[in-house]
């Protein structure tokens, strides 16, 4: 007997995913919890191009001259501002989501790279610390870990409102990676899930924010600057709170912002894209008239040099990376390395019922990598020292293809990149950008140039 011919028309409204997702609702009554950022198509750094330099403008020579990309920030009001050699800095990932291998291999490149690396919910480690030579310090609604002395020993402290992968929502830490040493550092039991506070238990509004921002500033004598981050939401009128609470640096975090573990729910579908929260911020800051005393670090989704470049046309002074930091450590590899022999980690994915390049199972704390457990043996898989390597180059690379860029436009500094050196590729990254849509001197929302 013939097969019977099959006419499969699959509905765009309940596709498969669609499908996929009731079902799984339906049988287990739970909603999804996983890690990284979202994974539906967004706008992004690559709907922009440089117009870089032609006639009317000079390039300059890679071999012979220099591109500055020095960077400080917070020099607005603290004694010892972050001077950092280049404008990509570490966002925070804590000491429970990754191993402790990992935030040592992270605070060891960024002190060869000459930047700041980030805590994270659930305090300082003293491998971080020694390994570092930039420290931020985060406060975070849950203080899971945080310790005044610590604060002292910081170089920035970072206030954090929200995420950009779960603004308006707190983090998880499911039990399985609550390890004896997490455990201790927050004050938890072992081995129980554990929910962050989304909220900051000592304010409830921007007056109180100034409070604990002066507050902040006389435990640590004045002397380092202070963050505020915020997950990017209403960006324009949040940005102006923080900086009238006396920020000295903002951080806006777009949708496509990492997390170690929270609700898909909102990975998805809280929060605006990081092409679109920069320009509000930039905005906010020149309303003010303080676009060249606070800084703007941006964040979410950031992963070659030339979204850097992009970034940094469009006024951000610096950029955070977060889940590009755990690829170049291995996230999502392949194989892991034992005394450089390359072993196979598929069997430890599919156990997980994924593939290497679709891993989001930070959560689960059985990361074939060792980048983002506390299991002991897990955790060897990430050699510190290889780690280290890794993310070294990486941030090289990062660096060298942003002044490749800001070089042929014609720039001898990396800030002197200008949202005049941008075109958009598509209607909506022209209107989100504030840039003309390329061959054209459209700008959607604005009258014609
Ligand atoms: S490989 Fe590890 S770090 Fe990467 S997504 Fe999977 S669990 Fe997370």
């Amino acid at each position: 007997m013939p097969e019977p011919l099959l006419h499969l028309e699959e509905s765009r409204s309940f596709n498969r995913d669609v499908l996929a997702y009731i079902q799984h609702a339906a049988e287990t009554g739970l909603y999804e919890i996983r890690g990284l950022g979202a994974k539906r198509a967004l706008p992004t750094f690559d709907d922009l191009v440089f117009l870089t330099a032609s006639a009317s403008r000079y390039p300059l020579e890679g071999y012979r001259e220099t591109c500055a990309t020095r960077t400080v920030l917070g020099a607005r009001r603290a004694r010892q501002p972050v001077e950092l050699d280049i404008p990509i800095t570490i966002a925070g990932m804590s000491f429970g989501a990754l191993s402790a291998n990992a935030k040592e291999a992270i605070g060891r490149a960024a002190t060869d790279m000459g930047t700041s690396t980030t805590t994270g919910d659930g305090g300082m480690t003293e491998e971080e610390r020694q390994a570092s030579k930039w420290l931020v310090y985060q406060c975070l609604p849950s203080r899971y870990g945080f310790n005044p002395d610590d604060l002292r020993r910081a170089d920035a402290i970072e206030i954090v409102i929200g995420q950009g992968a779960k603004p308006g929502g707190g983090g998880m830490l499911l039990g399985q990676k609550i390890s004896p040493r997490v455990a201790a550092m927050r004050t938890l039991p072992e081995g129980i899930d554990q929910r962050s506070a989304c909220r900051h238990p000592d304010w409830t509004g921007p007056d109180d924010l100034t409070i604990k921002i002066n507050e902040l500033r006389e435990l640590t004598d004045w002397r380092v600057p202070i963050y505020v981050k915020m997950g990017a939401t209403r960006v324009r009128d949040d940005v102006k709170l923080a900086v009238k609470a006396g920020a000295d640096v903002v951080i806006i975090d777009g949708m496509q912002g990492g997390t170690a573990a929270t609700q898909q729910v909102f990975i998805e579908h809280a929060g605006i894209p990081t092409l679109a929260a920069l320009p509000l911020a930039v905005e906010a800051l020149e309303d003010m008239g303080v676009a060249d005393e606070v800084q703007l670090v941006i964040s979410g989704g950031i992963r070659t040099g030339a979204d850097v470049a992009k970034a940094l046309a469009l006024g951000a002074d610096a950029v955070a990376i977060g889940q590009a930091v755990l690829m170049a450590l291995g996230c999502n590899s392949p194989t892991w390395f034992d005394h450089g022999a390359a072993i196979d980690a598929t069997p430890d994915y599919h156990a997980l019922q994924t593939a290497p390049g679709y891993c989001h199972h930070c959560h689960t704390g059985r990361c074939p990598v060792g980048v983002t457990t506390q299991s002991p043996e897990l955790e060897l898989r990430l050699d510190p020292d290889h780690g280290a390597r890794r993310l070294r180059n990486y941030l090289q690379v990062l660096t060298m293809e942003l002044t490749t860029l800001a070089r042929a436009c014609g720039k001898s500094n990396v800030h002197h990149l200008e949202r005049e050196d941008l075109v958009a590729l598509t209607i909506e990254a022209a209107a989100m950008a504030r840039v003309p849509l390329a061959g054209t001197n459209w700008i959607p929302g604005k009258p014609s140039l």
